[in-house]
């Protein structure tokens, strides 16, 4: 009776969260039995039923995860019922939601933690219940990801996508000597950084500048700001950067695609992109707005975050442990590297090559 109690009012936390719309989303469910929700939610992954994934995005709001996030139901269609909850950039927020995706005993966890450093509290509740989780784009600290052997990552090589894009500037400034505006050698540039102690954003800071180091160009930082990924804050840091240092800048690296489309406002703004007057900016992501700026000539460059295979091998990951199987490239058709870890490639991005990202 007190079980049956504790579904039905699991099963109204199921309604009333899905309910809110924007705050959840499930995939279409074909079998009538899941539609019903507690009732399916609650039965194991067994007997042929599609198992369902309990999967927690750090906000909604956020263009990339938004890519992500698609890719992950569109992945899922026939496979699971997921289960798609906003943690609105709180972790508290997203703690309660581990909590009711456990009370409504998920078959597996997808997390895309606000706080990286906090994954070791979530594998713990999920060890309790035992119930395997996945954590993508965000990642967790090793010595989280060893607590427990039902513990996934899912994401890309930081390095590996700040390495190119330092290396789409080597090339522009290789092929334009006139971009050296004073002539000293030397690429001045401004970084807009993404979230500190982001993966991302602390290793594409580094990397991107030790790849213009290594290909034998001088570099010299003239300012850096986070405007924590996003669009406007871009926008605000890079006017800041122009009002205090204007003829200084030779170039512009942020972190993503959305801060680096701000900075191309705020350059707008004081007459560039017309009448010859140029500046270099590269971003990370290869989302459709950035896309749309290669091809205007404003952004230089990009570097495909792939944001479909990402969200694809989520959601085979968490499927696949869902189902009482070892992920592997034959459970999952994607490499799985030191028993936990799948990395998805990144790839240059320039108007040359733009189809191949979209
Ligand atoms: C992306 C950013 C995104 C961040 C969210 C990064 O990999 O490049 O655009 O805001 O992930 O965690």
């Amino acid at each position: 009776m007190k079980k049956l109690l504790t579904l039905a009012v699991a099963g109204a936390l199921v309604a009333s969260v899905t309910a809110c719309g924007n705050k959840s989303e499930t995939t279409p469910s074909t079998s009538p039995a899941a539609s019903a929700g507690a009732a399916a939610t609650t039965a194991p992954a067994a007997g042929g039923k599609k198992p369902t994934i309990g999967v927690a995005i750090y906000k909604f709001d956020d263009t990339f995860m938004s890519g992500v996030r698609a890719a992950i139901a569109d992945a899922a269609k026939d496979k699971a019922t997921v289960d798609i909850v906003d943690s609105q950039n709180s972790q508290p927020t997203q703690n309660d939601k581990v909590d009711l995706f456990i009370t409504k005993k998920v078959n597996a966890l997808a997390i895309n933690a606000v706080d990286r450093t906090a994954a070791g509290v979530i594998i713990d509740k999920a060890k309790t219940a035992n119930i395997p989780v996945v954590f993508l784009n965000r990642e967790p600290l090793a010595d989280d990801m060893k607590k427990w052997d039902k513990v996934y990552y899912v994401g890309a090589k930081a390095e590996q996508s700040g390495t190119m894009e330092g290396q789409l500037l080597v090339d522009y400034f290789k092929a334009h000597p006139e971009a050296d505006k004073n002539k000293d050698g030397k690429i001045q540039y401004v970084m807009l950084k993404g979230e500190p102690g982001h993966q991302d954003a602390e290793l594409r800071t580094k990397f991107s500048i030790q790849a213009i180091t290594d290909a034998g160009l001088g570099v010299e930082k003239v300012a850096e700001d986070t405007a924590m990924w996003d669009r406007v804050k871009g926008q605000e840091k890079m006017a800041a950067f122009l009002a205090s240092s204007e003829s200084k800048i030779e170039a512009v690296l942020a972190n993503n695609d959305d801060m680096a489309l701000g900075a191309i406002e705020a350059l707008k703004a004081k007459g560039y992109f017309k009448d010859n007057k140029f500046m270099p900016v590269v971003g990370v992501d290869a989302t459709a707005p950035a896309l749309q700026a290669l091809s205007d000539g404003t952004l230089l460059g990009t570097v495909l975050n792939d944001a479909k295979n990402q969200g694809a091998a989520t959601t085979a990951v968490a499927t696949a442990l869902a189902n009482g199987q070892v992920p592997s490239k034959e459970t999952t058709g994607y490499d799985v590297t030191d028993g936990k870890y799948v990395w998805i490639s990144y790839k240059k991005i320039t108007k040359a090559n733009m189809n191949e990202a979209k």
